[in-house]
Protein backbone atom coordinates (compact mmCIF):
# COMPACT_ATOMS: atom_id res chain seq x y z
CA UNK A 1 0.00 0.00 0.00
CA UNK A 2 1.27 3.52 -1.10
CA UNK A 3 0.07 6.92 0.85
CA UNK A 4 0.38 10.37 -0.91
CA UNK A 5 0.29 13.15 1.46
CA UNK A 6 -1.51 15.58 -1.30
CA UNK A 7 -2.05 18.09 1.56
CA UNK A 8 -0.79 18.76 5.05
CA UNK A 9 -2.52 22.39 6.20
CA UNK A 10 -5.70 23.44 7.63
CA UNK A 11 -8.31 24.58 6.37
CA UNK A 12 -6.89 28.48 5.03
CA UNK A 13 -3.43 26.40 4.04
CA UNK A 14 -0.04 27.97 4.43
CA UNK A 15 0.97 30.59 3.35
CA UNK A 16 -2.37 32.09 4.29
CA UNK A 17 -3.16 34.77 1.35
CA UNK A 18 -1.76 38.53 3.11
CA UNK A 19 0.00 36.53 5.79
CA UNK A 20 3.38 38.15 7.00
CA UNK A 21 4.08 35.34 9.71
CA UNK A 22 7.40 33.95 9.37
CA UNK A 23 5.83 30.72 8.49
CA UNK A 24 4.32 31.96 6.00
CA UNK A 25 6.84 33.82 4.55
CA UNK A 26 9.44 30.52 4.91
CA UNK A 27 11.53 29.02 2.29
CA UNK A 28 11.18 25.56 3.19
CA UNK A 29 9.05 23.42 0.76
CA UNK A 30 7.62 21.81 3.88
CA UNK A 31 6.19 24.77 5.32
CA UNK A 32 4.13 25.05 2.00
CA UNK A 33 0.63 23.32 2.60
CA UNK A 34 -2.01 23.03 0.60
CA UNK A 35 -5.62 21.83 2.14
CA UNK A 36 -5.40 18.09 3.58
CA UNK A 37 -6.00 14.99 1.39
CA UNK A 38 -4.33 11.66 1.10
CA UNK A 39 -4.56 9.15 -1.67
CA UNK A 40 -4.32 6.14 -0.63
CA UNK A 41 -3.45 2.77 -3.67
CA UNK A 42 -3.16 -0.69 -3.13
CA UNK A 43 -2.80 -3.22 -5.95
CA UNK A 44 -4.71 -1.55 -8.99
CA UNK A 45 -6.82 0.53 -7.02
CA UNK A 46 -6.04 4.10 -5.76
CA UNK A 47 -8.55 6.35 -3.40
CA UNK A 48 -8.62 9.80 -2.90
CA UNK A 49 -9.57 10.83 0.80
CA UNK A 50 -11.24 14.41 0.80
CA UNK A 51 -11.21 16.51 -2.14
CA UNK A 52 -10.33 19.82 -0.90
CA UNK A 53 -9.71 23.16 -2.94
CA UNK A 54 -6.40 22.80 -3.54
CA UNK A 55 -7.55 19.24 -5.42
CA UNK A 56 -6.69 20.44 -9.07
CA UNK A 57 -3.57 21.43 -8.30
CA UNK A 58 -2.56 17.94 -6.08
CA UNK A 59 -3.86 15.79 -9.26
CA UNK A 60 -1.70 17.81 -11.39
CA UNK A 61 1.81 17.66 -8.76
CA UNK A 62 1.53 14.04 -8.40
CA UNK A 63 0.59 13.00 -11.91
CA UNK A 64 -2.77 11.31 -11.03
CA UNK A 65 -4.64 10.13 -14.13
CA UNK A 66 -7.08 7.85 -12.92
CA UNK A 67 -9.27 7.30 -9.20
CA UNK A 68 -11.84 4.99 -8.12
CA UNK A 69 -13.32 7.18 -6.09
CA UNK A 70 -13.17 10.02 -3.49
CA UNK A 71 -13.74 9.32 0.25
CA UNK A 72 -15.08 12.15 2.62
CA UNK A 73 -14.47 12.45 6.23
CA UNK A 74 -16.75 15.34 6.50
CA UNK A 75 -18.46 18.28 4.87
CA UNK A 76 -16.49 21.44 5.88
CA UNK A 77 -15.19 23.55 2.71
CA UNK A 78 -11.31 22.49 3.21
CA UNK A 79 -12.22 18.71 2.35
CA UNK A 80 -15.10 19.09 -0.54
CA UNK A 81 -14.77 22.18 -2.56
CA UNK A 82 -12.74 20.76 -5.22
CA UNK A 83 -15.33 18.22 -6.09
CA UNK A 84 -16.22 20.21 -9.13
CA UNK A 85 -12.38 19.27 -10.60
CA UNK A 86 -13.21 15.45 -11.24
CA UNK A 87 -14.09 16.31 -14.32
CA UNK A 88 -11.07 15.22 -16.18
CA UNK A 89 -12.01 12.09 -14.45
CA UNK A 90 -15.60 11.46 -15.11
CA UNK A 91 -14.73 12.21 -18.95
CA UNK A 92 -12.15 9.20 -18.82
CA UNK A 93 -14.31 6.81 -16.68
CA UNK A 94 -17.75 7.85 -16.62
CA UNK A 95 -19.59 8.27 -12.87
CA UNK A 96 -17.37 8.31 -10.20
CA UNK A 97 -18.09 6.81 -7.08
CA UNK A 98 -17.93 8.69 -3.79
CA UNK A 99 -18.75 7.46 0.05
CA UNK A 100 -19.51 9.76 2.77
CA UNK A 101 -22.04 10.11 5.72
CA UNK A 102 -25.38 10.35 4.89
CA UNK A 103 -25.29 14.17 6.37
CA UNK A 104 -22.37 14.91 4.23
CA UNK A 105 -23.99 13.42 0.99
CA UNK A 106 -26.91 15.61 1.45
CA UNK A 107 -24.02 18.56 2.19
CA UNK A 108 -22.85 17.99 -0.93
CA UNK A 109 -26.21 17.73 -2.99
CA UNK A 110 -27.03 21.49 -1.76
CA UNK A 111 -24.06 22.63 -2.75
CA UNK A 112 -23.47 20.86 -5.92
CA UNK A 113 -26.78 20.97 -6.90
CA UNK A 114 -25.90 20.34 -10.57
CA UNK A 115 -23.79 17.10 -10.28
CA UNK A 116 -26.40 15.85 -8.58
CA UNK A 117 -29.51 16.74 -10.33
CA UNK A 118 -30.53 13.73 -13.26
CA UNK A 119 -32.62 16.28 -15.14
CA UNK A 120 -31.53 19.06 -17.76
CA UNK A 121 -28.05 18.77 -16.51
CA UNK A 122 -25.49 20.92 -17.57
CA UNK A 123 -23.51 19.19 -20.77
CA UNK A 124 -20.13 18.72 -19.03
CA UNK A 125 -21.50 18.60 -15.51
CA UNK A 126 -19.56 15.58 -13.96
CA UNK A 127 -21.58 12.49 -12.55
CA UNK A 128 -20.65 10.67 -8.52
CA UNK A 129 -22.25 7.56 -7.77
CA UNK A 130 -23.10 7.93 -4.26
CA UNK A 131 -22.57 5.30 -1.61
CA UNK A 132 -23.31 6.21 1.94
CA UNK A 133 -21.21 5.46 5.02
CA UNK A 134 -22.40 4.48 8.32
CA UNK A 135 -20.11 3.40 11.07
CA UNK A 136 -19.68 -0.46 9.44
CA UNK A 137 -16.91 -1.74 7.79
CA UNK A 138 -17.86 -0.69 3.51
CA UNK A 139 -15.79 -1.98 0.51
CA UNK A 140 -13.24 -0.58 -1.49
CA UNK A 141 -11.61 -2.49 -4.12
CA UNK A 142 -10.85 -5.84 -3.07
CA UNK A 143 -10.43 -4.37 0.87
CA UNK A 144 -12.66 -3.88 3.73
CA UNK A 145 -12.29 -0.16 5.20
CA UNK A 146 -13.20 0.34 8.85
CA UNK A 147 -14.73 3.56 9.72
CA UNK A 148 -13.97 5.40 12.81
CA UNK A 149 -16.36 7.90 14.03
CA UNK A 150 -14.80 10.58 15.57
CA UNK A 151 -16.14 14.37 16.91
CA UNK A 152 -14.98 18.19 15.47
CA UNK A 153 -16.01 19.63 18.36
CA UNK A 154 -19.52 18.47 18.52
CA UNK A 155 -19.30 17.32 14.26
CA UNK A 156 -19.58 14.08 13.62
CA UNK A 157 -16.22 12.98 11.36
CA UNK A 158 -14.97 10.14 9.81
CA UNK A 159 -11.54 8.90 10.21
CA UNK A 160 -10.44 5.62 7.76
CA UNK A 161 -8.63 2.40 8.67
CA UNK A 162 -7.03 0.68 5.46
CA UNK A 163 -5.65 -2.25 6.92
CA UNK A 164 -2.29 -0.64 9.07
CA UNK A 165 -2.95 2.26 7.66
CA UNK A 166 -5.22 4.82 9.25
CA UNK A 167 -5.85 8.36 8.61
CA UNK A 168 -7.84 10.70 11.00
CA UNK A 169 -8.01 14.28 10.57
CA UNK A 170 -10.07 17.24 12.30
CA UNK A 171 -10.27 14.99 15.07
CA UNK A 172 -11.07 16.41 18.50
CA UNK A 173 -12.50 13.56 20.73
CA UNK A 174 -12.04 9.59 19.59
CA UNK A 175 -14.61 7.36 21.72
CA UNK A 176 -12.87 4.26 23.77
CA UNK A 177 -14.83 2.12 21.64
CA UNK A 178 -13.77 3.59 18.66
CA UNK A 179 -9.71 3.78 19.72
CA UNK A 180 -9.89 -0.03 19.94
CA UNK A 181 -10.65 -0.10 16.13
CA UNK A 182 -7.11 1.47 15.68
CA UNK A 183 -5.52 -1.53 17.51
CA UNK A 184 -2.66 -2.67 16.25
CA UNK A 185 -2.13 -0.07 13.28
CA UNK A 186 1.37 -0.08 11.62
CA UNK A 187 0.66 4.08 10.59
CA UNK A 188 -1.54 6.44 12.02
CA UNK A 189 -1.78 9.61 10.87
CA UNK A 190 -3.43 12.25 13.33
CA UNK A 191 -4.29 15.95 13.05
CA UNK A 192 -2.16 18.47 15.03
CA UNK A 193 -3.44 21.86 14.53
CA UNK A 194 -1.08 23.94 16.49
CA UNK A 195 0.51 24.44 19.95
CA UNK A 196 -2.39 26.24 21.50
CA UNK A 197 -5.96 24.34 22.52
CA UNK A 198 -8.24 24.68 20.32
CA UNK A 199 -12.24 23.79 19.93
CA UNK A 200 -12.73 21.53 17.71
CA UNK A 201 -8.90 20.22 16.48
CA UNK A 202 -5.97 18.20 18.90
CA UNK A 203 -3.26 20.25 19.33
CA UNK A 204 0.30 19.06 19.17
CA UNK A 205 -0.25 18.19 23.22
CA UNK A 206 -3.14 15.97 22.74
CA UNK A 207 -2.23 14.45 19.13
CA UNK A 208 0.98 13.14 20.53
CA UNK A 209 -1.05 11.64 23.76
CA UNK A 210 -3.29 9.98 21.57
CA UNK A 211 -0.41 8.52 19.27
CA UNK A 212 0.88 7.26 22.81
CA UNK A 213 -2.06 5.47 23.43
CA UNK A 214 -2.81 3.93 19.90
CA UNK A 215 0.90 2.96 19.91
CA UNK A 216 1.11 2.81 16.31
CA UNK A 217 4.83 1.96 14.72
CA UNK A 218 5.05 5.39 13.06
CA UNK A 219 2.46 8.43 12.82
CA UNK A 220 1.93 11.46 10.68
CA UNK A 221 0.80 14.71 11.60
CA UNK A 222 -1.43 16.55 9.84
CA UNK A 223 -4.29 19.14 9.22
CA UNK A 224 -1.27 21.85 10.51
CA UNK A 225 -1.42 25.58 10.64
CA UNK A 226 1.05 27.99 10.46
CA UNK A 227 0.92 28.55 14.23
CA UNK A 228 2.23 24.98 14.73
CA UNK A 229 5.51 26.47 13.85
CA UNK A 230 8.29 25.70 11.13
CA UNK A 231 8.29 22.09 9.67
CA UNK A 232 12.37 21.90 10.61
CA UNK A 233 11.98 22.90 13.85
CA UNK A 234 8.78 21.13 15.23
CA UNK A 235 10.20 17.68 13.75
CA UNK A 236 13.35 18.28 16.34
CA UNK A 237 10.73 18.61 19.18
CA UNK A 238 9.11 15.06 18.16
CA UNK A 239 9.14 11.81 19.48
CA UNK A 240 11.61 9.03 17.59
CA UNK A 241 8.47 7.70 15.82
CA UNK A 242 6.13 10.91 15.30
CA UNK A 243 6.61 12.54 11.95
CA UNK A 244 5.11 16.02 10.45
CA UNK A 245 3.56 15.14 6.80
CA UNK A 246 4.41 17.56 4.35
CA UNK A 247 2.83 17.97 0.78
CA UNK A 248 3.96 15.41 -1.62
CA UNK A 249 5.64 12.45 0.91
CA UNK A 250 4.97 9.62 -0.16
CA UNK A 251 5.10 6.33 2.12
CA UNK A 252 5.21 2.53 1.86
CA UNK A 253 3.02 0.48 4.02
ZN1 LIG B 1 -10.40 20.63 7.98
Amino acid sequence: MEVIFLGTGTSQGIPIIGSTHPVCLSDDSRDKRLRVSVLVSWDDYQYVVDCGPDFRQQMLSNQISRIDGVVFTHEHADHTMGLDDIRPFFFRQGDIPIYAHKRVLQALRTRFEYIFSSENKYPGAPSVIENELTNQPFQLGNLDVIPINTFHNRLQVFGFRFRDFAYLTDVKTVEEEERLKLKGVKILVVNALRIEPHHSHFNLEEALEFIKEIQPEKAYLTHISHMLGFHAEVEKLLPKNVYLAYDNLKITI
